[in-house]
C-alpha cells in the first residue's frame, strides 16, 4: 500500500468493523500527512470522503 499522494510506504492504518457489513479502513501517510478512508467490501475496496463514513457508522434508532 502507498500513499497516493507521495508514494510513501510509511503509512499508518486503522482498520474498525462498522454496524454495517463493511469494513473501513483509515490511512495516514507518515510523510506528507495526507489521510483518507477506505471502503472495504467483499468485491472491492474504494477510497471514501469522511461524510460517507459517519453516514456508514450512524446507528439508526427506531423507536
Ligand atoms: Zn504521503
Amino acid at each position: 500500500m502507498h500513499c497516493p499522494r507521495c508514494g510513501s510506504e510509511k503509512l499508518i492504518e486503522i482498520s474498525m468493523r462498522l454496524h454495517s457489513e463493511d469494513d473501513v479502513t483509515f490511512r495516514s501517510c507518515h510523510a506528507c500527512e495526507y489521510k483518507w478512508w477506505e471502503r472495504n467490501t467483499d468485491q472491492y475496496a474504494e477510497q471514501v470522503n469522511l461524510d460517507t463514513v459517519l453516514d456508514l457508522a450512524t446507528v439508526t434508532r427506531t423507536a
